[in-house]
């Protein structure tokens, strides 16, 4: 399955926040052997989300948006994604039930526009915070705020689906330009895929989806390369 994940927001465009929503989905996804293809930061801006959702719904498997929920005037995101798909916004009654009952709010204390999401989406409720997110066609949209985004994912986690790699790490204490011929060597006999991330020592990174394969693939490594210490 592959998947492309757009955050909404000019703060994390401006550098004030830090995306970690993004590194947080892609390690989720990656760790249940879901493909992510694309990271995209977008602006609070109808257009350019439903410019990149309309783009990536042809494109993936799925698309998780993350951000500009709620009622406030830069919270665009559901207009963006209902124009993704030629769609208005709707007041949805699941959505005022959870949150009238369950949420405990009164109808009244309620925002305008916060029981809106597009025409026939799927409601996901919001057990961390207020603002529902929800599902249209192969589109997840989720809110911004970290704790909200992680309980709402782990509602519907287990509709993203692949084949988990196997991953084992081999640190080399060498200069990554003298390991090429090696990691052409590992890469050449061995069904594995190789990351190398150089920092104190290198990280080679080895994944497959057979466990064999690259506990193999790790073993051939060691006995060439310099192990740190
Ligand atoms: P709310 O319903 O509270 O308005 P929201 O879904 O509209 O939530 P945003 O308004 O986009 O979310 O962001 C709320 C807060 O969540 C931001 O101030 C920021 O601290 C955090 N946030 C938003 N996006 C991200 C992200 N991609 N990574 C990390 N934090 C984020
Ligand atoms: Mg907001």
């Amino acid at each position: 399955m592959e998947v492309a994940v757009v955050t909404v927001g000019d703060e994390i465009l401006a550098g004030d926040t830090v995306n970690t929503n993004a590194a947080w989905l892609g390690a989720r996804l990656t760790e249940r052997g879901v493909d992510v293809e694309r990271v995209t930061v977008v602006p609070d801006r109808v257009a350019d989300v439903a410019r990149v959702v309309n783009e990536y719904h042809a494109e993936y498997d799925a698309v998780i948006v993350t951000g500009g929920l709620g009622p406030t005037h830069d919270d665009v995101t559901m207009e963006g994604v209902a124009a993704a798909f030629g769609r208005d916004l709707a007041e949805n009654d699941a959505v005022h039930r959870h949150l009238t009952g369950e949420g405990g709010y009164a109808a009244s204390d309620l925002a305008d526009g916060t029981t809106e999401i597009p025409e026939g989406a799927r409601p996901l409720h919001n057990e961390a915070g207020v603002a529902p997110g929800c599902v249209v066609g192969t589109v997840y949209v989720l809110p911004g705020v970290p704790d909200e985004m992680k309980s709402m994912f782990g509602a519907v986690a287990d509709e993203f689906v692949g084949d988990p790699d196997h991953v084992v790490v081999v640190e080399a204490d060498e200069p990554e330009s003298a390991l090429l011929d090696r990691i052409e060597g590992v890469r050449e006999r061995f069904d594995v895929t190789v990351g190398s991330y150089p920092g104190e020592t290198v990280s080679l990174k080895l994944a497959g989806t057979d466990a064999g394969e690259v506990e193999a693939a790790a073993d051939w490594l060691r006995e060439r390369v310099d192990a740190p210490g």
